[in-house]
C-alpha cells in the first residue's frame, strides 16, 4: 500500500529563513496509511527554488533512496509562509493518499510523503512530490492534443466521483505534453453532472446546459469553444453582426482604428475574409446534431489509470517506466 520511505534529509538551508538554517532539516514522514516496509531514509541534494507564493514556496531538487535511481522531486512547503497551514497539508496528502492514490502517475504526479517538524507548537510541512512538469497559462494558445488531454483527465477524474476544487492554469502542471493536476488540497466528491459532449468550435453552451462547472471554467479558459463574438481590429464583433455583404458594417465598426486609404483597403479584404470563415464556420456548425452533442463517457480509462504497486518496491527507480496517459476520446 505505501512506499517505503519514512524519513527524509534535505541536504541545506532552504534560504536564510527560519528552518535550521545551518542544518540538514530532517523530518519523519507523517503517514496517513500504516507501512510494515523496512523504513528508508532518502535525502534530497540540489534544492533551488522553483516558485515563490504568499502561502506556499516550492523547490525542485534530486531524491535519493538507497537501491533505488534518483528522483527529480518538488518539495512544496509553508516553511516561510505568513501563517503555517498544517491543515492544508493533511488534506493534500489525503488526496494523494487514499482519495486519488489510484491516479497517481496518471494525472497527479507520485508523491512521496507528507513530512512535517514540531517546533514550539508551530507546525511546519514539506510535501514532496515527483516534478511533473512547469504551470500552465491560460494566455497561451496550446495544440489541440494538448487541450484534449487536459479535458480527457479531468473528465476522468471527474467520472471516478472527485473534482479539484480549485482549479486554474497554475495548478495543471505539463511536461512534455503530459499533464498533471497538482495543488489538491480541496479535492472532493463529486457527482458529475456533465452533459454536453465537448466539441472544438462548437458554440459555447451555458454553463446550465453543461452540466458541471469545473470542467465547462476549464474547457472555456482552454478556448475550445467558438464565443459568441470575434476579435476584430481590437473590437469585440459579434458573430450575429459578421454575415454576407457585411464588410461595410465591419469597417464601420472599427473605422476610429483605421487613418490611411492603404489601411482602409486591407481592412476591407480582412473582412471579406472574416465574413468568409464565419459563414463556413456556420455551415459546419449546422451539421452537428443535438445526438451529438450529448456526452457519452467512455468509461473504461478510469479503471486504466490503477498504477503499479508502489509497495513492489520499484515503483520509485525509474520515470520511464511511466504508463502512457488513458484516452477517453472526447475531442
Ligand atoms: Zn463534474
Amino acid at each position: 500500500m505505501s512506499d517505503p520511505l519514512d524519513r527524509v534529509i534535505i541536504e541545506c538551508c532552504l534560504n536564510d529563513g527560519r528552518v535550521n538554517p545551518a542544518q540538514n532539516i530532517e523530518m519523519p514522514r507523517t503517514r496517513t496509511v500504516p507501512t510494515t516496509r523496512p523504513p528508508l531514509t532518502g535525502r534530497i541534494s540540489e534544492v533551488a527554488p522553483l516558485q515563490e507564493g504568499e502561502f506556499t514556496q516550492v523547490y525542485r531538487g534530486t531524491l535519493r533512496i538507497p537501491g533505488f535511481k534518483p528522483i527529480d522531486v518538488v518539495i512544496k512547503t509553508d516553511a516561510y509562509a505568513a501563517v503555517a497551514r498544517p491543515k492544508a497539508f493533511k488534506r493534500e496528502i489525503d488526496a494523494y493518499e487514499r482519495q486519488l492514490r489510484s491516479f497517481q502517475g496518471e494525472s497527479i504526479p507520485k508523491c512521496y510523503g507528507l513530512y512535517q517538524l514540531e517546533d514550539d507548537d508551530e507546525v511546519t510541512s514539506f510535501l514532496i512530490l515527483k516534478f511533473s512538469g512547469l504551470p500552465l497559462d491560460f494566455n497561451v494558445e496550446y495544440p489541440e492534443d494538448l487541450k484534449a488531454e487536459i479535458i480527457n483527465k479531468l473528465t476522468t477524474l471527474h467520472h471516478a466521483g472527485f473534482r479539484h476544487g480549485d482549479l486554474e492554469d497554475y495548478n495543471i502542471v505539463v511536461d512534455d505534453g503530459r499533464v498533471m493536476f497538482i495543488d489538491l488540497e480541496d479535492v472532493e466528491p463529486h457527482d458529475c453532472q456533465l452533459k454536453y459532449a465537448i466539441i472544438p468550435d462548437d458554440l459555447v453552451p451555458t454553463s446550465a446546459e453543461f452540466g458541471c462547472k469545473e470542467i465547462y471554467h476549464i474547457v472555456y479558459m482552454l478556448d475550445v469553444w467558438q464565443k459568441q463574438f470575434i476579435n476584430f481590429y481590437g473590437s469585440d464583433i459579434y458573430l450575429s453582426e459578421i454575415k454576407p455583404g457585411g464588410a461595410e458594417h465591419l469597417i464601420w465598426r472599427v473605422r476610429l482604428r483605421l487613418q490611411t486609404e492603404s489601411e482602409i483597403a486591407q481592412a476591407y479584404a480582412e473582412a471579406e475574409k472574416l465574413i468568409q470563415d464565419v459563414e463556413e464556420w456556420r455551415k459546419w456548425y449546422n451539421t452537428i446534431t443535438d445526438e451529438e452533442r450529448k456526452f457519452t463517457f467512455i468509461s473504461e480509462s478510469a479503471s486504466a489509470s490503477e498504477p503499479e504497486d508502489s509497495g513492489s518496491g520499484s515503483s520509485a527507480t525509474d520515470s520511464s517506466s511511466d504508463s502512457e496517459p488513458g484516452n477517453t476520446t472526447l475531442m
